[in-house]
């Protein structure tokens, strides 16, 4: 058995190490969390059931698209990267820089490409280490670009920006019972399942080791976004891939650094995923070496998700179910306010 074991750890091993390691950050402005469950995304279900995800993923800064854009590429909050506003005015982005500059300070060989459907994004992208930032004139153009360029090109990290659920909110309505809302949801999910399906297809794709984030800057409310409501701050957080252990994490609300009168519960914030955690999980996938330390080191807010454990101290076991598909096992943190749900597929 133990010989077998062996066997099977060299395999792994070696499946992994001769493995190209490879991003994709797929970013869908104004979704909310609860008009993401509503509506039919089959494509983004099937990357919440084959990693981590959580439905809880509280912004804790401005819910707006500069400074949550700005968290989500730079893996800090509002207080160090400094944009409240969407013309990233008085930005402090020398200090904590996008998430290709640390690629490229880590092996400059190292590529990345950015197609993005909001010109304000595009604008400050611009010349901040992308090998390659294109803008789409809307999400089918988007979607056709990044589209060539899984098919075409061969870069380490790719992102897409789509912005039309954003435009949908603004226009007729960030709300559950706006049909049009949820249809732009639904049409990213299409767009997204193409996506999915030329990674597949990728010539070298045997070769290659995916990891697939997705998450939006804010929610909304009524035809609007940037105030503290739990509409606006409670979004939404996938990462996918086949080496993550399949788990949903439900967080109770933090607090916020930007809203006044909202005092951050640091109990919770360092047990669920948020958007600050894109830039440090994206970077330790395609440097398995590096570890939190080194994200905390470069002063980065957000943490690593590859190697999760639930801690025992942290957590205490509650329960365990079994369907014909999946056993839960669920874990409760020692205050209460951060479940973990693990989906174990039984064999
Ligand atoms: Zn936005």
């Amino acid at each position: 058995m133990r010989f077998i074991l062996s066997i099977l750890l060299i395999f792994l091993f070696l499946k992994f190490s001769f493995c190209q390691n490879k991003v994709l950050i797929i970013g869908v402005d104004g979704c909310r969390s609860d008009a993401l469950e509503k509506a039919f995304t089959p494509h983004l279900d099937s990357l919440r059931e084959n990693g981590i995800y959580s439905l809880t993923s509280w912004q804790l800064g401005k819910t707006k698209s500069g400074p949550g854009w700005s968290s989500m590429l730079t893996g800090v909050w509002d207080f160090k990267h400094n944009v409240s506003n969407n013309r990233f005015l008085n930005n402090n982005f020398e200090n904590y820089p996008f998430l290709p500059n640390y690629l490229k300070r880590l092996d400059a060989s190292k590529t990345s490409a950015l197609v993005v459907g909001w010109k304000g994004l595009f604008k400050i992208s611009k010349n901040r280490g992308w090998d390659k930032c294109i803008k789409g004139k809307n999400d089918n153009d988007c979607h056709s670009q990044i589209k060539k360029l899984l098919k075409d090109a061969d870069f380490d990290l790719y992102m897409v920006h789509f912005n039309d659920v954003d435009h949908a909110g603004h226009t007729t309505g960030f709300e559950l019972d706006n049909e049009k809302y949820i249809s732009a949801i639904e049409k990213v999910d299409q767009k997204i399942g193409e996506l999915l399906k030329i990674i597949k297809n990728r010539p070298n794709g045997k070769n290659e080791n995916w990891l697939i984030l997705s998450s939006t800057d804010h929610g909304g409310i009524g035809k609007h976004h940037s105030g503290n409501s739990i509409e606006e701050r409670k979004v939404w957080w996938i990462a996918s891939s086949s080496q993550l252990q399949k788990m949903e994490i439900n967080a109770a609300d933090p607090g916020s650094y930007f809203y006044e009168g909202m005092p951050i519960d640091s109990s919770i914030i360092n047990f669920y995923p948020s958007i600050v955690d894109v830039t440090a999980t994206a970077i330790n996938h395609l440097y398995p070496e590096l570890g939190n330390n080194a994200f905390k080191d470069w002063g980065l807010d957000g943490k690593s998700w590859l190697n999760f454990q639930p801690d025992n101290s942290n957590y205490f076991f509650t329960e365990s179910t079994t369907n014909f598909k999946t056993q839960h096992s669920k874990y409760v943190n020692n205050n209460c306010t951060v479940e973990i749900t693990f989906k174990n597929l039984k064999k």
